[in-house]
């Protein structure tokens, strides 16, 4: 349907226009998506560089979109996040993750699940209850789940992400602050919040056997979460060079193409179950 200047906001540059129509028809979409089970997790396995063991995986929503094949985050998070319908598709991450770690501790598998926050979950005052539920309602301790955070979601708003990061540790989860080096968080500042861990954001470790400053970079992130008590955690680690670097850095955990893409539950090759088969 052609927009009409009747409605008000008609603007003016027609690219302009077609990109809001655009918008609109995929938070349409995206709306009936959460309710009509077109979301998947995918599961990408993070590993232990001391020992080589899997330690937890990152769940990362995935949207089977039934024209467009599926979707990355990328493609509609944004548009979830301005509408608030992150809401209800943040709910429903959080449920399914809790769900799948459910299932694997009733396999005996014992990992922990990652679950990405938005700025706008974060300021969200039902979330900890939310988090708290699912969690009983399945069985699961709370020390299962990691909650990841951005370094910008974080500073957009400290009075409520301090609120809920310490309504988070009182509950005995882990916190973690994600894409680690992007933003603006002074050092002082960030000693303030409690956190656990840090991840370094990949764009620093894709650089860091060719590019000096990268390097720098990253050994100084690793530094620092040591010297913090937090668990220094690399992202994006594509090659075994990349791996072996960090090795050297005295990085804690690792996660990327290196050891795997993100995959659906079934797919994930899994840690050895506790106590089965001696
Ligand atoms: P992120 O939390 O930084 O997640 C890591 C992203 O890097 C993922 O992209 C992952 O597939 C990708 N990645 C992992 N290893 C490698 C690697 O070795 N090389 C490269 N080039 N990329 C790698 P993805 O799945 O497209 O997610 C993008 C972002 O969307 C995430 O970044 C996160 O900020 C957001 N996101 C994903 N799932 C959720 C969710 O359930 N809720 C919210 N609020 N945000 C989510
Ligand atoms: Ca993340
Ligand atoms: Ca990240
Ligand atoms: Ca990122």
């Amino acid at each position: 349907a052609k927009a009409s200047g009747r409605s008000g906001w008609e603007v003016h540059d027609p690219a302009a226009r077609d990109d809001t129509a655009d918008r609109l028809r995929l938070l349409e979409q995206l709306r009936h998506a959460v309710n009509d089970g077109q979301l998947r997790l995918h599961y990408q396995p993070r590993f232990d560089l001391a020992d080589g063991r899997m330690a937890g995986v990152e769940a990362l929503v995935r949207w089977a979109h039934p024209v467009r094949g599926l979707l990355a985050p990328g493609e509609f998070i944004n548009v979830a996040e301005e509408s608030g319908l992150i809401r209800e598709l943040g709910a429903w991450v959080l449920e399914e993750a809790v769900a799948q770690a459910a299932r694997w501790q009733d396999q005996g598998v014992d990992l922990q699940v990652s679950v990405n926050l938005s700025a706008r979950q974060l300021a969200d005052p039902g979330l900890r209850d939310w988090v708290t539920t699912a969690l009983a309602r399945r069985g699961v301790p709370a020390s299962r789940l990691v909650l990841e955070i951005t370094e910008t979601a974080l500073m957009s708003d400290p009075v409520t992400a301090m609120t809920t990061l310490t309504a988070f540790k009182a509950l005995g989860a882990t916190v973690a602050v994600d894409d680690f080096g992007t933003g603006y968080a002074s050092l002082a500042y960030l000693r303030r919040f409690p956190v656990d861990e840090l991840k370094i954001d990949r764009s620093f470790v894709a650089g860091m056997t060719e590019d000096a400053g990268d390097r720098a970079i990253v050994a100084s992130c690793i530094h620092l979460a040591g010297a913090m008590g937090l668990v220094s955690v690399a992202e994006g680690v594509e090659t075994e060079a990349q791996r072996d670097a960090l090795i050297a850095l005295g990085c804690d955990l690792a996660q990327g193409y290196h050891y795997g893409r993100p995959v659906p539950a079934d797919e994930l090759v899994l840690p050895r179950a506790r106590g089965l088969l001696g």
